[in-house]
């Protein structure tokens, strides 16, 4: 299962407790109603699709509610830093353990998922 940090709650939990917002840092216009029909379509409807590492929100919507920025490898699918919302990009070069630097060398590894033990039943 991921796991994703919610740094309100700075704790990692389920990704299942989580919701994509969509990309992050998309600057809303000052004047919205003086730009133009393509300067609309392009804050309203396009978005960066990149194959390796995006910005986006998050909402931490079966937790404490509260959108977040997440830095994301779309290739592994790994979260390299998570930051409250209203704080600018992380510097990611300064981040050391950053999955997509791992990712450059090896391969992604296929894991089988963990199954617990049966639970023995005891006798009474
Ligand atoms: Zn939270």
């Amino acid at each position: 299962m991921l796991l994703i940090r919610c740094p309100y709650c700075e704790e990692e939990r389920p990704e299942l407790e989580f919701r994509n917002a969509g990309e992050a840092h998309v600057v809303r216009s000052s004047d919205m109603a003086s730009i133009s029909d393509e300067d609309f379509e392009k804050f309203f409807f396009i978005r960066n699709n990149p194959k390796g590492v995006i910005f986006e929100r998050w909402r931490h919507v079966h937790g404490c509610a509260r959108f977040f920025n997440a830095a994301r490898d779309t290739v592994t699918d790994k979260f390299i830093v998570t930051y409250k919302a209203g704080m600018p990009k992380p510097d990611l070069d300064k981040i050391t353990d950053a999955p997509s630097a791992v990712a450059a060398t090896e391969p992604p590894a296929k894991k089988k998922p963990a199954r617990r033990a049966p639970a023995k039943k005891k006798d009474a």
